[in-house]
């Protein structure tokens, strides 16, 4: 069962069915665009995919492995994506739409180095204080660093027939984005910004420029409404540094998660290609992480278990840490407005940015993918972008609700509270609990958190008597193997 698409689609106008014909542009050759891109392939002759980053620097290196002794800032170093010298966990949902996207995909990017594990047998996760029993889930983990990843799919996606990716390309604005009319392509500025902008025409143009995206600002400008906005704001601290990886480090375990909750701080260790660790650690509500070297390591040995601390003792640090700062999670509801601009789809981190500690924006821009492309598979006409943001809105609803519930259970952090969600936050953590004693809870714990199982699993009538009265059901009830009790 899968959570990605749970609202039919009802066209209001007749539709217009396309054969593989047309121009689309996309903004942003991230995760986010490159994915668009794939299924805008499937319906359009030619597809650009534009970015104002010099994207040679990574697609020139050879082997992202051969290099040892970078900083995590110099390895995803491009100013579009500072994220990305920070852990980036991908879902299982997120592994399986990019192999149905890409098949092969996963085979390279272990062929480059990335390990995979189970996701709880070769890695461990700390909630709530205490580790998960090793119990096996049928999800992998990919364990690739960012930049890795997204070279093998620039490089896929630059592959496919019709399509170009142009580096150092800006944009900086939209055409034809007056109300009632439709968007009918972007404004370009290329190299180093100098001269005067130039037309790139299309017939549809999508977003997926990020967190950062100015296509609120175009529309405002043009005299559309600004869609209602969520936000949640956690002000977030990331700090990450990558070390030497031996075998014997972690026992062999190729990941370690520590979650924020019940405290601010939180980390996570990953294997990555290159025989390296890539370590995250992060604080919530301004408990942000030092990134010197002796206070990154006493930030570590204040985290509930010493696994991410006994790791950077043992390993040799590659280069110095990064900082990353994350105020807010938000979540703009272009579904809400009456007439979304005809033309113009936004998608990824531009469409709805989340707290990245629950790892879930790579993975939801793979969702939003495929309802792209069941939306284009009803052709262009009645209101494509309505339609989008119609049926993309319950596939954002989950992942928001999951991390939102969880944040907002933080008395200090801001954001919109609801019943609703204090009774699924208080309902996950009642999970979280069980997941320590009961296999079966974890198991779905986690298949939910990886998005391949939807939030109502966890509210089966079995595995809800688990969960609401522990040790009830078949005696299954079992200590935490592992951390304190
Ligand atoms: C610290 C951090 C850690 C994260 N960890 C995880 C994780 O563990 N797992 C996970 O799934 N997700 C994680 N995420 C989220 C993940 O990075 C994004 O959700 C995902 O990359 C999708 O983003 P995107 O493609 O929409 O935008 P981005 O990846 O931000 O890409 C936007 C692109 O648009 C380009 N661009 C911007 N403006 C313009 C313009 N005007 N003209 C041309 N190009 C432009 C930029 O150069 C960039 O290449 C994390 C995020 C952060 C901040």
């Amino acid at each position: 069962m899968t959570s990605d698409r749970q609202a039919p689609t009802t066209p209001t106008t007749p539709i217009i069915p396309i054969t593989r014909s047309g121009h689309a542009v996309v903004l942003g050759a991230g995760v986010g665009g490159l994915l668009a891109a794939r299924v805008l392939t499937e319906h359009f002759e030619r597809v650009s995919v534009l970015d104002r980053d010099n994207l040679a620097d990574l697609a020139d290196l050879a082997d992202l492995a051969e290099l040892a002794d970078v900083s995590p800032a110099e390895l995803g170093a491009r100013r579009g994506v500072p994220q990305a010298g920070h852990l980036h966990a991908l879902m299982d949902r997120g592994r399986q739409i990019l192999e149905d996207l890409h098949p092969g995909l996963v085979a390279e990017l272990v062929d480059a180095g990335a390990p995979t594990s189970e996701a709880l047998v070769g890695g461990r996760w700390y909630l709530q204080g205490r580790r998960v029993g090793p119990v096996p889930t049928g999800l992998t983990s990919v364990l690739a660093s960012r930049p890795l990843l997204e070279r093998e799919l620039r490089r896929r996606t630059a592959a496919l027939p019709g399509v170009r990716v142009l580096a150092r390309t800006a944009v900086v604005g939209l055409v034809g984005a007056a109300p009632g009319g439709a968007v009918t392509g972007v404004r370009i500025r290329a190299g180093d910004g100098d001269g005067a902008p130039t037309v790139l025409a299309a017939e549809l143009v999508v977003d997926a420029s990020g967190r950062n995206s100015r296509t609120l600002d175009w529309l405002a400008a043009a005299g559309h409404p600004t869609p209602p906005t969520s936000r949640v704001t956690v002000d977030l601290g990331y700090a990450s540094r990558l070390y030497r990886r031996r075998p014997e480090h972690l026992d062999g375990d190729l990941s370690v998660i520590i979650a924020t909750t019940p405290g601010l701080r939180g980390g996570g260790a990953a294997a990555v290609e290159g025989d390296r660790w890539i370590v995250t650690l992060a604080g919530l509500l301004g408990e942000h992480p030092p990134t010197d070297h002796d206070g990154f390591c006493a930030f570590a040995r204040r985290l509930v278990a010493p696994d991410i601390a006994d790791l950077i003792h043992a390993a040799t640090p590659l280069g110095d840490a990064v900082p990353y700062r994350f105020r807010e999670s938000v979540r703009r509801h272009f579904e809400a407005l009456r007439r979304p601009p005809d033309g113009l789809v936004v998608i990824g981190d531009a469409l709805c940015s989340f707290n990245p500690l629950y790892a879930q924006g790579m993975t939801v821009a793979a969702q939003q993918a495929l309802v792209l492309r069941d939306c284009l598979r009803s052709g262009l006409g009645g209101g494509l972008p309505g339609r989008f943001y119609r049926a993309v809105g319950p596939v954002n609803d989950v992942a928001w609700d999951m991390a939102a519930s969880s944040d907002l259970r933080y008395p200090a952090v801001t954001g919109r509270r609801t019943l609703r969600g204090r009774v699924t936050g208080s309902y996950a953590a009642r999970a979280q609990r069980s997941a320590h004693r009961d296999p079966a809870v974890a198991r779905t714990l986690m298949r939910v958190v990886h998005l391949t199982e939807p939030p109502a699993a966890l509210l089966r009538p079995a595995l809800a008597a688990r969960v609401l009265v522990p040790g009830a059901v078949g005696g299954r009830a079992r200590p935490a193997p592992h951390g304190p009790s």
